[in-house]
């Protein structure tokens, strides 16, 4: 019997479809996510959600609650943030995926997000998986720094064991001898688990390079590698972003680098979200 009883997929059967919101993941639709890596304030997280969005991300991401290596680091917004991230959604019609960093915050990212993300440092925090198991919102479970792909699904089988099957997993780069890229984006990993496991499979190229200049590149090569989506960091303004600024895309960029996808996409199969045509700009009321 396989070690991962409920992740493995049995032979020339079907992948999993994750449900984010009204957003179908492991389907035909290749899914991009995009946000800051952290939400800082109200007028940059609405201001990436209305670009992003218009350029064809199908979910928006922000960080709240940051693990962050250096405690003197921006720890993120918490509680406000999680509410800012909200709001940003429903002003674009946009569910969100967020980072929960213990098992206490569960209840207030459920109730306000649509995705919750376990971070690579979480992905051995048995405690954190056990009690998502009872969550009752979609998990998108990035790789630990250092972990195996055995680990990586262990860790996914965790959660599906504790009673929630709706994993998508995460290949974010690992830790390995090469310094000239934060990590080594791994996507042997990535044609390799889109065999092994029924879950879908997301890259983030932004934390797998650090490098904005890597992004599209190696956003382009996971879709080949069989990835069911994306997870990208953008900022309005990198240079003045708290947190991983020199990895994050301009609003330009990213629009271009969809278009590259929307280019790809159709060769392998898949479909990737047009730009949005919005009837009338998204405005956001001022104050708060
Ligand atoms: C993030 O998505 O901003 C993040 C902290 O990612 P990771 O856990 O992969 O480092
Ligand atoms: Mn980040």
């Amino acid at each position: 019997m396989s070690t991962y009883k409920l992740v493995h997929r049995p032979e020339n059967s079907g992948g999993t479809i994750v449900r984010v919101g009204n957003v179908e993941i492991g389907g035909g639709e290749f899914v991009v996510a995009a946000g800051p890596c952290a939400i800082e304030s109200r007028e940059q997280i609405l201001e990436t959600a209305a670009l992003v969005t218009a350029a064809g991300a199908r979910l928006l991401r922000g960080g709240a609650f940051k693990p962050r290596t250096s405690p003197y680091s921006f720890q993120g917004l918490g509680l406000k943030g999680l509410e800012l991230l909200e709001e940003a959604g429903v002003a674009t019609d946009t569910p969100t995926v967020t980072e929960v960093l213990t098992p206490e915050d569960i209840p207030a990212v459920a109730q306000s997000a649509d995705a919750l993300q376990v971070g690579a440092r979480n992905m051995q925090n048995f405690a954190l998986l056990k009690a998502l198991g009872s969550a009752e919102k979609p998990v998108l479970l990035k790789r630990g720094l250092s972990s195996t792909i055995e680990e990586f699904l262990l860790a996914a089988e965790y959660i599906i064991a504790h009673g929630n099957p709706n994993v998508v997993l995460c290949e974010r780069g690992i830790r390995t001898f090469e310094t000239a890229t934060r990590n080594t984006l791994d996507l042997g990993a990535v044609a390799l688990l889109k065999n092994i496991t029924h879950l879908p499979v997301f890259v983030d190229p932004s934390h797998g390079t650090g490098r904005r200049e890597l992004v599209a590149p190696m956003a382009r090569a996971a879709a080949a590698a069989g990835a069911d989506g994306l997870i990208i960091e953008v900022h309005p303004n990198p240079d003045q972003a708290l947190c991983d600024g020199p990895q994050s895309l301009t609003p330009p960029q990213f629009a271009g680098l969809m278009s590259s996808l929307r280019a790809l996409l159709p060769a392998l199969g898949r479909t990737v979200a047009a730009p949005q045509k919005r009837s009338r700009p998204v405005t956001f009321a001022t104050g708060a």
